[in-house]
């Protein structure tokens, strides 16, 4: 389903009404376009779960329909079992980058290795089974919890959905709901707040039990106070996965084990949040931006030591 989910948050960039309006997942897949380029290769094998790295061995990509290079001559190695932001200006590439991750797009020249092995070279299906998606926003269809965060994984089982809730410390408040995990969540999940929508996202990304966590823009919409809690919990489940997270938002990536910094394409500079600050490059620059900018405030403080 995630990958629904992907497909519907890169329409979203261009058709929001029609989203707004659309109340099913069969509705969704009627209306989506396989963006995905490059079937399986005859005999292709399965991929096991990411081991060592995620590696871009000289990229480039344009989209079609342009010949301008959205990525460029890109190496870049990704260490397995870390938490990696990925920043930069607006259109920088930093979508594009976890778009050639997941296979949704393939490298226009180079290739991009897991665990040395091109992706193109195992089975897409064996690839995105390791992998998990939070966006900024996440489809919720008006059905129950269960069968939201089940989305993440078909055959999940109750115990298994729980667990995924609980690791997204959203347990306790579906417990305080009239039909707890049965509960409907409304049209688009309008129910919730904007935090637990994210949560049950998490939640979905959770039940896969993804070696490898990726979010785009996953906190972005919220509030300061929200976006602080979620980051919280996202970095406790992100523990024994590798991370990569692509923001705009810097105050989510300052605990993070690096932070790479792009900038038409290319990797300009990377490092931890102390050494980046250190600098006078493009990141000390973000940050000095984003210090000034006045903040929003609402609240979801999340779920302290989720039981
Ligand atoms: P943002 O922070 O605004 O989300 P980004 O750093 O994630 O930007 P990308 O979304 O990867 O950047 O976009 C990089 C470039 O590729 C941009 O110029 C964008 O307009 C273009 N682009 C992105 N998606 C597509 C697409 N599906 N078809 C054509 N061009 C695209």
């Amino acid at each position: 389903f995630w990958e629904i989910s992907y497909n519907i948050a890169h329409l979203m960039h261009f058709i929001p009404l029609a989203i707004s309006s659309a109340a099913s997942v069969q509705h969704m897949q009627e209306m989506l376009d396989e963006p995905v380029r490059g079937a399986d290769r005859p005999g292709a094998p399965d991929m096991p779960p990411v081991a060592n790295d995620i590696t871009f061995d000289r990229v480039s990509f344009h989209y079609e329909g342009s010949d301008t290079n959205v990525i460029e001559h890109l190496t870049l190695k990704l260490q397995a079992g870390k938490s990696i932001a990925i920043v930069g200006p607006s259109g920088s590439g930093k979508s594009t980058l976890l778009n050639l991750i997941l296979r949704l797009y393939e490298p226009t020249e180079g290739r991009v290795t897991i665990d040395g092995v091109d992706a193109r070279k195992v089975t897409r299906d064996s690839l995105r089974s390791h992998m998990a998606v939070v966006f900024q926003e996440n489809m919720l269809f008006n059905m129950s919890i269960r069968e939201n965060i089940r989305l993440g994984k078909q055959d999940a089982t109750d115990a298994e959905v729980e667990a995924a809730a609980r690791k997204a410390e959203i347990h306790r408040h579906i417990m305080t709901l009239p039909e707890r995990y049965d509960t409907l969540v409304g049209e688009r999940g309008d129910t919730l707040s904007g935090g637990q929508r994210q949560r049950i996202a998490i939640a979905r990304a959770m039940v896969r039990n993804p070696s490898v966590l990726l979010l785009d823009e996953a906190t972005s919409a919220l509030d300061q106070t929200t976006e602080a809690a979620i980051n919280h919990t996202l970095l406790k489940v992100a523990q024994g996965r590798t991370m990569i997270w692509s923001t705009h938002r810097l105050t989510s990536v300052v605990e993070m084990d690096e932070i790479i910094v792009m900038s038409e394409g290319r990797v300009v500079e990377r490092g931890s949040h102390l050494e980046l600050i250190a600098g006078n490059g493009l990141y000390r620059h973000l940050w000095d931006d984003q210090m000034h900018q006045p903040h929003r405030d609402e609240s979801d403080e999340g779920e302290d030591d989720d039981d």
